[in-house]
């Protein structure tokens, strides 16, 4: 199992959807704020603990670099058990983006506009493309990557007559999926006062496809 970010109450959640954390193989970060990283430490803390037999299957976690520097604090901060012989991590390029074959699908990454480091994410298989923004503002290589997409996973923080700097409004959202050509948007990361409003309207109003409001446990096929 492949995950992208691990905010606060995600193992939880993969518990209460019927996915075994244990399972998980892959984690990609799109950066480092706490509300996209913090649940990386229970859920390595329950491979550590938590598991009937050692772990020997690898568990390979990579974000943007400065990903190695992160991940050296992150270990310092809570222990040499967070570096188990099975985890093998890795720093990807921001700027130089690559691919990589996984089993299944091919991973792709670009720059998104948010911290220095971050990045977003695109799955592609035989099935079709899932794309990943993180965090992001308006950004046109975050357009580029999701092109003709199925499904665009993709944060809608605030609220048009409220926008924040490195984060995007539903007229952001509309603007980004109608210029990628995307078939379908799903809105997470919403603020309080975006939550108050019909983000489907909104976003509605500058996309012809179709626009889901995601919530805890929801799962989509692509
Ligand atoms: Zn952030
Ligand atoms: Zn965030």
């Amino acid at each position: 199992m492949l995950v992208f970010d691990l905010g606060s109450g995600a193992v939880r959640g993969m518990l209460r959807s019927g996915l075994d954390p244990l399972a998980v193989d892959r984690i990609y970060f799109t950066h480092f704020h706490p509300d996209h990283t913090v649940d990386v430490v229970p859920l390595l803390f329950a491979m550590e603990y938590g598991a009937e037999e050692p772990r020997t299957r690898p568990l390979r976690i990579a974000g943007p670099a400065p990903f190695l520097t992160f991940w050296e604090s992150v270990r310092n901060a809570w222990g040499q058990w967070m570096f188990a012989e099975h985890t093998e991590v890795a720093e990807l390029s921001r700027d130089d983006a690559e691919s990589l074959e996984l089993p299944g699908c091919r991973l792709s990454w670009a720059p998104a506009e948010h911290r220095s480091e971050s990045i977003a994410y695109r799955l592609d298989s035989e099935y079709g493309a899932f794309v990943y923004a993180g965090d992001t503002e308006y950004s046109r290589s975050v357009v580029g990557l999701a092109r003709d997409a199925d499904t665009l996973l993709i944060e809608c923080s605030f609220p048009d007559d409220t926008p924040v700097p490195g984060h995007l409004t539903p007229s952001d959202v509309a603007r980004i999926a109608s210029e990628a050509g995307v078939r379908r948007v799903v809105l997470t990361h919403i603020y309080p006062a975006a939550d108050k409003i019909d983000l489907v309207a909104e976003v509605g109003r500058g996309f012809g496809g179709e626009v889901i409001v995601a919530e805890d446990g929801l799962s989509l096929e692509v």
